[in-house]
């Protein structure tokens, strides 16, 4: 039995046949970058990535071969690896780029008001630059980053997530609890170690 068939993010979602084998969403991206709609395609898991965050948080994620082939999602195909994320609070796990879980420990994302989901499609610092280009321009990474955003899943019926950067935390100038979190890697470390676990993982 491999790690992740007691992984509680994962029970439940097995199929009962074939004990490897779960369904996730899969996209290209949000609207604002892709036409492709999302679908669900089963993927067969093959590891469980973990890696732990100087502040002693952790992030994992799974890396799965794609089983069917999409029906118009254009850069995937029948047995590509992907990645995906789940907590036990998703209707379904969510495929994620490498891009984009190397910035999710930089924001927290409040649930989307209609179904729950705290995850976007995009990279997070590129959709705000595409869905608010002159407040971007104006910031030039001074102030931290605070949007809404609609849900990648079902933004067409307006359910919305708020985004939020976390504040480095720098003595005391937080206003809230919030503001309190840290960052654990600077952008660059964060990114390089990512990049070495993955590749490692790639190897075997
Ligand atoms: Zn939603």
């Amino acid at each position: 039995m491999a790690i992740w068939h007691d992984d509680v993010d994962l029970k439940g979602r097995f199929h009962p046949q074939h004990p490897d084998d779960l369904q996730v969403v899969v996209h290209e991206g949000s609207f604002r970058f892709t036409d492709t709609k999302p679908e669900v395609m089963w993927a067969h898991v093959v590891a469980r990535l973990e890696w732990t965050h100087q502040s002693g948080e952790n992030g994992y994620a799974y890396r799965a071969v794609l089983l069917n082939q999409p029906h118009q999602l254009k850069t995937l195909k029948q047995n590509d690896e992907i990645l995906f994320v789940a907590k036990q609070s998703y209707k379904l796990p969510i495929r994620v780029t490498h891009e984009y879980i190397m910035q999710r420990a930089f924001y927290d994302i409040s649930p989307c008001n209609q179904c729950g989901l705290p995850e976007l499609f995009d990279p997070i610092p590129q959709l705000w630059e595409k869905s608010f280009p002159a407040a971007a321009k104006v910031d030039k990474g001074e102030s931290y980053v605070m949007f809404s955003s609609f849900c990648p899943l079902c933004g067409g019926s307006g359910g919305m997530l708020m985004v939020k950067e976390k504040r480095l935390s720098t003595n005391g100038s937080g206003d809230t609890n919030e503001s309190q979190s840290t960052l654990p890697l600077n952008r660059s470390g964060m990114s390089k170690y990512l990049s070495r676990l993955l590749k490692l993982f790639k190897i075997r």
